[in-house]
């Protein structure tokens, strides 16, 4: 195999993708599909997953199926598998990307039921789905992989966003301890940190964070840009691409990282 072959990702990988129905999940979803992947998702939003299947029926391959799933109830997760376990039979990768933004305010501002909401989405669910995972990975064809979504502000320190920057913070002290528990058995282990990605995700948290600050919509998101060393957002499918790397010969050495995908984010 050349050096150019180890680029393309792994043929027939089979993939679960948790908050797969739309954003980012999304893209990785149909980046693998497109790589030749099968592809299962979970989603809480039953509005997302009638849009996908509604795609996907349309599509020659239809390659995505779905359940619907809040990842932070543990009963749901095993229905999830369940679902995943007969479509695919077995796994070759578990994106764990399912997040919510938490809410924005000073630390005394903050509901204890929102903090406890975000560290269960964001962080219990990884847990939950990687135990869930782990043993079906153990029988992947290439090495399993484990890919946790965190954010830069799993990097960095976020004021106003504490519940959402300790729980990705703790998604790689998960990524970092599993992949030395799991690299004995040739399982991977990586975190995506993506920094402001394009879209109404990010719309949201900057509408949320100006009207925190008192300021205009444009002049919040200049002060985003600016402290961006690329001036520019992250595309989604500039996360997807990593994720396939991943998941490609040439990402077989890379285990325990926590890699940005952010056009250096300097600060938040
Ligand atoms: P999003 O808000 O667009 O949501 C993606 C999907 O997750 C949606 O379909 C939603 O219904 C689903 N979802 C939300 N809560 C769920 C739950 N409890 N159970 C199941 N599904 C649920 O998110 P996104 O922007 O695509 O982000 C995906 C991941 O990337 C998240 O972990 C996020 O923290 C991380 N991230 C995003 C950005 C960004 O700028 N968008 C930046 C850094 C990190």
């Amino acid at each position: 195999m050349t050096v150019l072959q180890m680029l393309k990702p792994h043929a027939g990988l089979r993939v679960l993708v948790t908050g797969g129905a739309s954003g980012i999940g999304l893209v990785i979803a149909r980046a693998f599909v497109d790589a030749g992947s099968r592809v299962h998702v979970c989603d809480a939003s039953q509005a997302a997953i009638d849009a996908l299947l509604e795609v996907e029926s349309q599509s020659e391959c239809n390659a995505i199926t779905a359940t619907l799933a809040d990842v932070a109830d543990k009963d749901a997760v095993e229905r999830v598998f369940a679902d995943a376990d007969a479509q695919l039979g077995g796994l070759d990768v578990l994106i764990n990307n399912a997040g919510i933004a938490g809410p924005t305010g000073g630390i005394d501002e903050i509901d204890v039921s929102e903090w406890e909401q975000t560290i269960d989405v964001n962080l219990n669910a990884q847990f939950y789905f990687a135990r869930r995972a782990v043993p079906l990975l153990r029988g992947a064809r290439d090495g399993g992989a484990i890919i946790a979504l965190s954010s830069v502000a799993g990097r960095l320190g976020y004021a106003y966003r504490t519940p959402y920057a300790a729980t990705k913070w703790a998604v790689v002290g998960l990524t970092k301890s599993l992949a030395i528990e799991l690299g004995p058995a040739g399982i991977r282990v990586n975190a995506i940190q993506p920094g402001i990605v394009k879209g109404p995700r990010i719309q949201r948290v900057i509408e949320a964070r100006a009207k925190q600050l008192g300021l205009s919509y444009e002049d919040m998101e200049k002060e985003y840009l600016a402290k961006i060393s690329l001036r520019r957002m992250t595309t989604p499918d500039e996360v997807a691409a990593t994720a396939l790397f991943l998941c490609s010969p040439g990402g077989s050495g890379i285990s325990g990282q926590a890699i940005s995908v952010c056009g250096n984010v300097e600060v938040l």
